[in-house]
């Protein structure tokens, strides 16, 4: 059991910022993950994991915790029959690579989602229609306490959320596909990341959509466009020229930076349109939104 210290999470995220991270593993198994989990509780110290941090915004000061970044079997992927059995740590994009080989589709969608698997359980990640709630049978979860198979009901998994708390940890899911010709699902990828490159500003460092979108006519991206907020900049981050809804790294950006911005944009949207924006990225380490 190897635990890193003073490892900048910065280098993990896809935004890139963010501090150190107090303590930081790579655990390859469910045992080291156990082992892991009770050197922290022995400790005092709370747990989080990372997965290719592109839905997370970590504090600049840094993250008094055991950040956790799963590999080896944690990361692998084999299809049975209809099902699809991944670690927490295998990339969408890999679990999407394998189920096509084995002719299974019904997760296309998440060829748009570039995080893990346990980043698409934790928030229930979706994109066209589809979302982590439709195809997943069960996640297995650890605890200090031990570990279970829990449904998507049991994950209280909704609209981008779920009731997953740090601590717990996706160590493994199941995802029920349909058979599909690979062909096919080739073929609704490639139309799907067209759409998405027309749209979004792909080949920027953001970390994917700011805000959910509100109970609205307008979307968190059209509302905050109306603001006049494209290409608005506070420090190194700026809000993307191409899409109003993301945050990019320009030049040297904070995390600090990127709050302000969101600060400022939940302050427009409220004045202009009577609305309470709900960020969709996840903060890790003391961070916080002024209240509006
Ligand atoms: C360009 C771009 C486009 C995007 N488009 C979409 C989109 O269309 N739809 C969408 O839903 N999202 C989108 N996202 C956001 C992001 O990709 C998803 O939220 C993704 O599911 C995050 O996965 P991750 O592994 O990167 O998680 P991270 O960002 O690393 O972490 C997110 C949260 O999940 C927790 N977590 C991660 N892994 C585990 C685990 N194994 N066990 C327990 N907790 C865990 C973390 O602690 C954190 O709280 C986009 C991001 C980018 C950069």
């Amino acid at each position: 059991m190897n635990v890193e210290e003073g490892v900048a999470l910065a280098r993990y995220t896809t935004l890139g910022t963010g501090g150190q991270a107090r303590a930081f593993a790579r655990p390859e198994s469910e045992r080291e993950v156990d082992e892991l989990l009770h050197w922290a509780a022995e400790r005092s110290l709370s747990v989080a994991v990372i997965g290719l941090g592109s839905n997370l915004l970590a504090a600049d000061d840094g993250v008094d915790a055991l950040v956790l970044k799963l590999g080896g079997e944690l990361a692998a992927v084999e299809a049975e029959e209809n099902l699809l059995r991944v670690g927490g740590g295998t990339a969408n994009a890999v679990a999407l690579h394998r189920a096509r080989a084995a002719g299974l589709g019904g997760f296309e969608f998440a060829c748009a989602i570039p995080g893990t698997i346990g980043g698409g359980v934790w928030m229930n990640g979706g994109a066209y229609g589809g979302d982590f709630a439709g195809v997943l049978e069960r996640a297995l979860v650890a605890t200090a306490d031990g570990s279970g198979w829990l449904t998507p009901t049991g994950l209280g998994l909704s609209y981008r959320h779920s009731e997953l708390q740090h601590g717990q940890v996706v160590l493994r899911a199941e995802l029920r596909l349909r058979p599909r010709p690979p062909e096919e699902i080739k073929a609704e990828v490639r139309e799907l990341n067209a759409r998405r490159k027309a749209a979004q500003p792909t080949n920027r460092r953001t970390f994917g959509s700011v805000f959910k979108n509100p109970d609205h006519e307008l979307s968190s991206g059209r509302m905050l466009e109306a603001c006049g907020l494209k290409g608005h900049r506070i420090g190194g981050a700026q809000i993307s020229p191409k899409h109003a809804n993301f945050i990019e790294n320009a030049d040297g950006a904070t995390t600090a930076d990127a709050l302000a911005l969101m600060a400022e944009a939940r302050r427009r949207a409220h004045e202009q349109f009577g609305v309470r924006l709900e960020h969709e990225v996840e903060f890790l380490g003391p961070i916080e939104l002024p209240d509006l």
